[in-house]
């Protein structure tokens, strides 16, 4: 039987999922240690120029809708586009400003650093399977090194272990989050005879992309959420 790109992708999720527990804890303790991060304070990460987005998980959302009523925007790179045109997306992300700094940057500081999005907390570490430059897919642990901060610092055992702890419950944490997004979306898609067509979701984009508006269906604590979106 063909399998629709609801469940190839839904799958991958899975698989990622286990590969995530399944890391040796030990390497990544090392990995961390071997780096030796330590944030500078040049506040790069929170800009575009070295960050896309910053991605919410669930209980982020609740803390972001606390401190702020403007500071949400459906995430980009939308998993899915129905034959209708309407996109589908995993969940939130914070928005920027026209320079592309984050909407809470201030005068390099976080002005909500205690409250600030769990992956605030934890980057430049990360536990993601990508291709590298020959297409070959491997973990990568840490984004931007040896492009901001400083290297080589002496990290002790037990802050190494600490911070492996929360990369791997972040990274779960996500992955279940994109799992449960497709298998609502899966059921959403079934139940109103929905397909997703890349056709589709190229022309809407481009359409964007020139000053359309969208219709983007954001995944939120079990539920889709309707947004009207625009470039600014
Ligand atoms: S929330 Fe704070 S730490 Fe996170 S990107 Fe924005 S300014 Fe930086």
């Amino acid at each position: 039987m063909v399998r629709s790109v609801i469940e190839k992708r839904l799958v991958s999720a899975i698989e990622e999922l286990d590969g995530v527990r399944d890391y040796p804890h030990e390497e990544l303790i090392s990995i961390i240690k071997e780096v030796g991060f330590e944030c500078n304070l040049c506040a790069r990460c929170c800009t575009q120029e070295f960050n896309d987005h910053v991605f919410l998980l669930t209980n982020d959302v609740k803390t972001m809708k606390e401190v702020s009523s403007d500071c949400l925007e459906p995430a980009p790179y939308y998993e899915l586009c129905d034959q209708h045109g309407y996109f589908y997306v995993s969940g939130y992300a914070l928005k920027t400003r026209d320079d592309g700094s984050c909407i809470f940057l201030g005068n390099k500081r976080c002005s909500i650093y205690q409250k600030r999005p769990m992956i605030c907390r934890l980057y430049p570490y990360m536990l993601h399977r990508e291709p590298d430059e020959d297409g070959n897919v491997g973990w990568r642990q840490i984004s931007g090194l040896d492009k901001h901060g400083c290297y080589h610092t002496d990290i002790s055992d037990e802050e190494a272990g600490e911070i492996a702890l929360q990369i791997k419950s972040y990274e779960t944490a996500y992955l279940k989050q994109l799992i449960a997004f497709f298998r609502k979306a899966q059921q959403h898609f079934n139940k109103n005879k929905l397909k997703h067509v890349q056709g589709v979701y190229d022309r809407e984009i481009r359409k964007f992309n020139k000053g359309g508006e969208i219709t983007v269906f954001v995944y939120f604590d079990g539920y889709f959420v309707e947004h009207r979106v625009k470039k600014e």
